[in-house]
């Protein structure tokens, strides 16, 4: 049985010398080395002293950005 041309890929071949996974990748991005990087979501933590709530607004936690936008309408 022949395998996928692909360097450590031992998956059966499906078609143009590639395995299924690797014919998908190469019919969808031209490149059946190509993945996809992980979007990985970073937690920002609010940048209030002492507040470990994860920042929604402007690098704030929305208790503090309603504090922030309520201290900045008043200085206005
Ligand atoms: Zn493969
Ligand atoms: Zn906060």
């Amino acid at each position: 049985m022949e395998t996928c041309t692909i360097e450590n890929c031992l998956k059966p071949l499906k078609a143009k010398g590639l395995c299924s996974m690797h014919h998908q990748r190469m019919l969808r991005h031209g490149d059946p080395n190509m993945v996809r990087p992980r979007r990985v979501k970073t937690f920002v933590q609010c940048k209030w002293v002492n507040c470990a709530a994860p920042a929604i607004t402007k690098g704030l936690c929305p208790k503090h950005y309603y504090i922030y936008r309520v201290t900045q309408a008043t200085l206005l």
